[in-house]
């Protein structure tokens, strides 16, 4: 490998982001013999590590595989966080794939016949040279602020860490999707005083997993978590947290109540880093700065620059794309950058009806 700008070392396609949609590219890549290199900002799953501690995927083994390499364990329902650490640590060893690690990309700029590329590692920066970009970057960069006071206090968190710090404690979590849920029924269980604000009059429990929606209806009914519908955070004191009224769930209506809590965890959702898309001359879609591209190939305006898995859709506000429904892009990429399909994806095939990349195969 080279650090000097004028001797990049150079691969036919470079994929950033070493999360399962980049490792699953590499792989396909890998199998139909093209050279390519992966190179991650962080560690490969680094957004598996941000989970607290035993925390289980929503989604069954089926439709997070990767490559058609099956996730089995010991339960045959869904696995947690840790568990799919390990199984992309194998898959990166089974293919013995051409990783790069703690080595963030830090710009991507189009030359005529491909692009350099430039990494900050901590041993100083690194150039290479692709014919072909793949943007795997994913959505979650950082949390999504509320931009209200108080929100950078120390008892004041946007990532659950884990239920036991909260142990006999009131807790205050903001957010009504499943991973507010999951963080009421942990913290609950655990023994804290949990209440829950929500911004809408109601859970939506069509879209709550089915194995919480029943446990977090009852906690609700029996008042056991504490029920603030229809609120927004306004204010976090070291004491408090004041709630304000919504009726249209994102603009205050007046009306405000104070609340007394020893901790506040805000399950707000995530936000996207487009910085380098944008930088790299990628034209960004409204709030959510989703990339555009062409739909039949995933590359952008920018000719030889693609973008796959949840990186696609930006910041997202409802998830269209997650692990399950990103294989498309990457059957579509291959196909436009080698002229073939990869020949597994996903899962293996007898269980492929969970997905949908045959979709693809199909055109
Ligand atoms: C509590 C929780 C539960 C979830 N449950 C599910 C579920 O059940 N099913 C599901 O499908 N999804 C679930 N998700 C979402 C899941 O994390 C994403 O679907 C998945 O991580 C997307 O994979 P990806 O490869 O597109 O992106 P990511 O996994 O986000 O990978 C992107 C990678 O790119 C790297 N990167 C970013 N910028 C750069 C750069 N400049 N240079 C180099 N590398 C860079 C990052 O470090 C990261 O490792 C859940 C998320 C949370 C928080």
């Amino acid at each position: 490998m080279s650090n000097v700008k004028s001797n990049p070392t150079k691969t036919e396609v470079a994929i950033i982001g070493g999360g399962p949609i980049g490792i699953e590219m590499a792989i396909v890549l890998k199998r139909a013999g093209v050279d390519y290199l992966l190179i991650e900002a962080r560690q490969i799953g680094d957004a598996f590590m941000q989970w607290p501690a035993n925390t289980h995927f929503f989604s069954t083994p089926e439709h997070v595989a990767l490559a058609g390499v099956p996730v089995h364990n010991l339960s045959q329902f869904s696995i947690t966080g840790e568990q799919y650490l390990a199984y992309l640590r194998t898959l990166v060893e089974m293919y013995d794939l051409n990783l790069r690690i703690y080595e963030p990309v830090t710009a991507v700029s189009p030359q005529e016949n491909g692009f350099h590329i430039q990494t900050t590692p901590w041993r100083g920066p690194q150039y290479y040279q692709a014919r072909y970009v793949i943007m795997a970057t994913g959505g979650m960069a950082g949390p999504r602020l509320l931009n209200i006071p108080g929100e950078d206090l120390p008892h004041v968190s946007h990532y659950f860490a884990g239920p036991h710090k909260y142990f006999r404690s009131r807790l205050m979590i903001v957010g009504g999707r499943n991973s507010a849920v999951e963080a009421v029924l942990r913290c609950w269980r655990v023994g804290a005083q949990v209440s829950l604000s929500y911004r809408q009059p109601d859970l939506n429990y069509e879209r709550i997993k089915p194995h919480m929606s029943m446990d977090i209806g009852d906690r609700l009914r029996k008042g056991e978590v504490a029920f603030y519908p229809s609120t927004v955070p306004v204010e976090i004191t070291p004491t408090h947290i004041i709630l304000a009224s919504t009726e249209d769930g994102v603009n205050p209506n007046g009306s405000t109540q104070k609340v007394e809590t020893d901790f506040v965890l805000l399950t707000t959702g995530f936000v996207a880093d487009m910085r380098l898309y944008a930088d790299a001359g990628v034209e960004l879609e409204g709030d959510a700065e989703a990339p555009v591209h062409n739909p039949s190939t995933m590359e952008t305006n920018v000719p030889g620059l693609f973008v796959a898995g949840t990186a696609v859709g930006g910041t997202q506000s409802k998830f269209k794309y997650f692990i399950s429904t990103s294989h498309d892009h990457v059957a579509k990429i291959m196909k436009a950058i080698t002229g073939k399909l990869p020949d597994k994806l996903g899962t293996i095939p007898a269980r492929n009806n969970a997905v949908t990349w045959e979709e693809v195969k199909a055109n």
